[in-house]
This record gives C-alpha cells, structure tokens and sequence, in this order.
C-alpha cells in the first residue's frame, strides 16, 4: 500500500476525514504523540489499526472526541467528577475510562465494558475528527513494542507503506502519552501516569486521586536509597505485565539511579569499559529537573539513537516521586526493560 504523506492544510485534513469515514487508516499529530486513527465505531476499521501495529488486540485503544457532546456517543456515564476534570483538562493530554455504551465495539476497548476516551489539544486532529463525523480510535501510531512517535518522520519509519496516510504536523509538544484516569468508582485512580499529575487532578476534583498500585511498586527501585547499593542491579518485576518489553529501542538499555553527580560518574565509567570491548554507546541524561523536557525527548532521542547504531544506552534516572518526572520514569523502566544500576 502507497501510504500518502498529507499537510495539516484544510483540503489535506478533508482528504485524511474522508479515509477515515471510508474504514480506512490515517496517522495524526497530537500534543501527546502521533496516534494512529481509524472510525472507532467501525470495527473492521479498529482490527486494522491491531494488525497494521502488530498489536495484542486485548490492548484497549483511546477514543478522540473533538467536542465534550460527543461523550454521549460513547458512554451514559454523567457526573460532578467528569464535569471537572473535562472543564479542568480538555482540550488536552488527559484521558478518562468511564462505562462504554454498546455502540463502542469489543475490539475497540480489548473487550472490556469501559472506553478510554481523550480529546486532544492539537488542532489538526480535533479537526480530522469532525471532518470524520465519528470518533476516532488511535494508539501511538508506531509498531508495538518500539519507542512511541512524538515526529512525523518517526510514523514513517515504522508505518510507511503500511496504512493509507499519514497527516505530517509538528513534533509533539508533551512527547509522552496521556494520563488516563479511571472515573468508573468512587476513588478516580490513575492507570498510567501524564504530564497532567495526580496533584492538579486532585486539586481540580477537590478530592484525592489514587495510582494503580503496581505504578508505584514499579516507581519504588527507582527511588534513591543509596543503602541498596548495586546489589539492586537486576531488579525482575513481580507483576507479568510489568515485564512486557514496551517503548523498547534496539539497544540494550540501562538506567543509572543515583545522586547527580555519581550517576555522571558512573555513566562516563561503564561508557569507557563499554566502548574498550568495541561496543558503541548512547547516553541520555537530562538536566535535573527539567522533566518537561525529558518528556519531550525521551522517545525521539531513543530513536536517534537506534538510528546511529548504538549498542548499548545508559540513561540517568529522574528523582521525582509523584509528577511529571514520574511520568516520564515509568516510560524509562519500560525502555529497559527495568534495568536499574544503582550508584
Ligand atoms: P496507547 O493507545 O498506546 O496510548 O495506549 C492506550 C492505553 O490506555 C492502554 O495501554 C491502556 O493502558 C489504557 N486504556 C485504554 N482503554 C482502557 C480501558 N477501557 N480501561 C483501562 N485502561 C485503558
Ligand atoms: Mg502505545
């Protein structure tokens, strides 16, 4: 298949609706990453988004609404806690799970009773949405199991020839996927971390919101406890799907957890034994702190790495227990695979 490279140009946009209305398949941009769209009330449509991925069909899929009266299509869930957070979030990177109504298709949820459901920030994709006239089913549009696309160019590398268009925007400016947030019980939980934190949510319900327990457990071998020492290095998850290899580059991956300095240190030492055994190295170590940008460039950085060839990358850990360098965190243990080298 001959997959067209389209603009975010009105007569561009109107031609990637009309694929979509069709049963077909178009790559979008979000604020988020570049999601892989297709009729979520289709469900021919929504098997060839698993099958163009190579994704495990029992992997729910976010569906993208461009207006909040379109959440009547999808679900008859109502209540103070939506109102909220849509009021507080949307247009935006913050995905909500409520009860789905049959109209939604098994495929398009993994056969669960619940939908995902977001509108996004970006223009040229709540615009492809109303053009479309339905909503539209998108996961990262990248094959499972590779680093999420945050750049036109990273769909391209993965999909080209295997979908009918991709719509080439802007890089993304989040560059990690969304929180999603569970409101089907009376304690909204989140199931996988955001540049939108557990705090602002909390704030703008004006009550407490919980973490999947296993985010946490994961997120604990990342804290700093120098009493651990190295010992810590092969860390094995306890929960089967924690193990499931995700955002994974080509490269062997490994994180350095530690005190800035040491972490540095560390890095510049297993560089130097790497590289005398003719191994060619990658590192990613971002200013501390700065985790909005770590957010923005983890997954493209990891892909220009793979790119240049590198054998082994060794990234420094961010220290931030509960926000946005959480976030990005949880994407890094998955990277590696949980390689965690303690210093
Ligand atoms: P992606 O489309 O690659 O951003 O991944 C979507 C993620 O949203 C999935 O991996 C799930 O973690 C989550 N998700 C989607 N639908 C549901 C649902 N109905 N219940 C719980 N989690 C969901
Ligand atoms: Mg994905």
């Amino acid at each position: 298949m001959n997959t067209l490279k389209l603009t975010t140009e009105p007569a561009d946009i109107a031609r990637a609706a009309r694929i979509i209305a069709e049963g077909g398949l178009v790559a979008f941009p979000t604020e988020t990453v570049y999601g892989l769209g297709a009729d979520a009330l289709n469900e021919a449509a929504v098997a060839a988004v698993y099958q163009a991925k190579g994704r495990p069909s029992d992997n729910p899929m976010i569906v993208h609404i461009a207006g909040v009266e379109e959440l009547s299509r999808l679900t008859a869930d109502e209540s103070e806690d939506i109102r909220r957070v849509t009021e507080a979030f949307w247009p935006g990177p913050l995905t909500i799970i409520l009860r789905k109504l049959p109209a939604v298709p098994d495929r398009t949820t993994g056969g669960l009773d619940t939908v995902a459901i977001r509108m996004p920030e970006t223009e040229a994709a709540r615009e492809l949405i109303r053009l479309s006239g339905c909503p539209i089913a998108a996961p990262s549009a990248n094959l499972s199991g590779s680093p999420s696309p945050t750049r036109a160019r990273d769909v391209i590398a993965d999909l080209d020839g295997r979908i009918d268009a991709v719509i080439c925007g802007d890089d993304c400016r989040v560059g990690i996927e969304s929180t999603v947030l569970d409101l089907t019980s009376e304690q909204p939980m989140i199931l996988r971390p955001g540049i939108i934190t557990a705090e602002r949510i909390a704030a703008a319900l004006g009550k407490d919101v919980a973490y999947d327990p296993s985010l946490k457990e994961a997120a604990k071998h990342t804290a700093l406890d120098p009493e651990k020492g190295a010992q810590d290095s092969d860390f094995k998850p306890k929960s089967p799907g924690m193990k499931y290899r995700h955002y994974a580059p080509r490269a062997e991956m490994h994180i350095i957890s530690g005190a800035q300095d040491r972490v540095r240190e560390e890095i510049r030492r297993r560089q130097e034994a790497y590289e005398k055994e003719g191994r060619k190295v990658g590192v990613i170590l971002f200013e501390e702190a700065a985790f909005a940008e770590a957010a923005h460039d983890l997954f493209s950085r990891l892909r220009d790495l793979d790119a240049a060839g590198v054998d082994v990358i060794l990234a420094g850990a961010l220290n931030d227990a509960d926000g946005v360098g959480f976030a990005v965190m949880n994407r890094m243990l998955k990277s590696a695979g949980y390689s965690v080298i303690r210093v």
